[in-house]
């Protein structure tokens, strides 16, 4: 039976009658699969929640032990029975324990990337292209406008600019989840071995990499010190909303720096009043995109979430039935008001 039969969507999010579950629901739900623990498409308050170790530990940390009722903690590459399906996760590349979910019922297979990336990334298992007959993909940065540098090439600006401006405190906006983790191994992979410091949201998710085995160097906390003029010439890592509030006022000399996909528009590096962008994005760019449909090389592509009117089209163009879900309610990772709520609320300072 097609999967338009027992696939659809509701205010909840994506839900899959074969399996009677919801994949990363909005709202509180009786099986919800987790593709990965960002807020947007981790939300607590469900019954069963069907995701890998990692992602549970994460939602752990950030909604408490009690987020579920039941957690069924899957392998990458282990598959279960549930309901009158099939399930199995596999690496989506995005960040610790993202998965993409490949569903198998009524002779099907579809595959949900969840959100992913091609990008290499030391903190998590590269993304895995599973053969399918339905792909379902994001489409975050779906416009051939974006086109991600590499990493390297972005921490290296933050490197080049404290040796211009060695009496400057660098402060880096990173979301909390993913990106801020990144950011310290690329600095690490690049030589830097001085001390990094870091708001006080960060760090149990570091703690949390750190024991998946993260080498993230030394990490200090900015509440630990008595005196934050020793932060002159030093790079201090804060979540977004840090940027701006009243904690960054303390701080000597700031110049403000932002790691986001999103620093690629003016307008966005304006908005978050960065005088030095860096493109770091945890999501695939354009030719990413293009790229990961051609390596599955599926009967029919979905878009769920992004700009997906632009990649619908071009899928189509590439010879494959395409459609557009849009799904409503998706953002990049942290950026939703949830967490900005919460690194405020939250381990402030
Ligand atoms: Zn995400």
């Amino acid at each position: 039976m097609h999967p338009e039969h027992w696939i659809r969507t509701d205010d909840t999010g994506l839900y899959c009658k074969a399996l009677n579950a919801y994949i990363d629901p909005m709202q509180a739900a009786e099986h919800a699969i987790v593709t990965h623990a960002h807020a947007d498409h981790a939300r607590a308050g469900h019954t069963h929640v069907y995701a890998t170790q990692e992602t549970l530990d994460i939602m752990a940390i950030r909604y408490g032990e009690d987020h579920a009722k039941n957690v069924h903690a899957l392998k990458y590459g282990e598959t279960i029975e549930l309901h009158d399906g099939k399930l199995t996760l596999y690496p989506a590349g995005h960040i610790l324990g993202s998965a993409q979910v490949l569903i198998e019922y009524g002779g099907y297979r579809l595959v949900h990337t969840g959100d992913c990336k091609r990008q290499s990334d030391p903190t998590c298992l590269p993304f895995q292209p599973i053969n399918c007959d339905i792909f379902v993909t994001e489409a975050t940065f779906g416009l051939p406008v974006f086109q991600h540098p590499p990493i390297e090439h972005e921490v290296q600006k933050l490197i080049d600019s404290l040796k211009r401006l060695p009496n400057s405190c660098h402060l880096v906006g990173v979301y909390a989840l993913g990106k801020c983790q990144r950011v310290i191994l690329a600095l690490r992979a690049l030589g830097y071995t001085k001390p990094i410091y870091i708001h006080g949201a960060l760090v149990n998710l570091c703690k949390l990499y750190q024991s998946y085995g993260a080498e993230l160097g030394e990490l200090i906390e900015v509440s630990m010190l008595n005196d934050t003029s020793v932060l002159a010439g030093e790079i201090v890592l804060a979540p977004p909303s840090a940027l701006t509030d009243r904690w960054s006022r303390k701080l000597p000399n700031v110049l403000t720096c932002m790691a986001s996909g999103w620093m690629q528009i003016r307008a966005r590096s304006k908005q978050r009043r960065a005088e030095l962008p860096l493109i770091v994005s945890d999501h695939s760019d354009w030719n990413d995109l293009i790229t990961t449909i051609k390596q599955v090389n599926p009967k029919e592509v979905w878009v769920t979430h992004g700009r997906e009117q632009a990649l619908v089209h071009e899928a189509q163009k590439m010879g494959y039935k395409a459609k557009a879900l849009s799904i409503v309610g998706y953002g990049d990772g942290d950026e939703s008001a949830i967490d900005n709520k919460m690194n405020t609320t939250a381990n402030t300072v």
